[in-house]
């Protein structure tokens, strides 16, 4: 019985390579049989590929979170200046006194 010398698994006798792992057997050593590195370059290359893809999709997802985001902040910060009714002095949205003047703005609590 032959077995695998890099995961342990019987082989076939007349095993140049591993079947689970690919691993090449002392046979194959024996027979001059090159690991046909090829394949595994391919295997990879197609592996990259869907990793490459995930990638794709998971950026895109993540660039509409962001864009949601960026405009729900603009949304939450683009309102219309307060403006001071006494000097025309224009406050921050939320201020509740003219920061020029001290004159109580109109608004939430009038
Ligand atoms: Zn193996
Ligand atoms: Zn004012």
């Amino acid at each position: 019985m032959v077995f695998c010398s890099n995961c342990g698994k019987d082989l076939p006798e007349d095993a140049y390579f591993c079947p689970r792992c690919a691993m090449r057997t002392s046979k194959g050593v024996e027979a001059g049989i090159a690991t046909p590195w090829e394949d595994l370059k391919e295997a990879f290359s197609k592996m990259g590929e869907e990793i490459e893809k995930g990638f794709t999709v998971a950026g895109k997802e993540m660039e509409k979170a962001f864009k949601t985001a960026r405009d729900k902040i603009r949304e939450a910060t683009s309102k219309e200046p307060t403006i001071c009714a006494k000097c025309g002095e224009e406050n921050l949205p939320r201020a509740k006194f003219c920061y020029k003047c001290g004159k109580k703005l109109a608004g939430e609590s009038t």
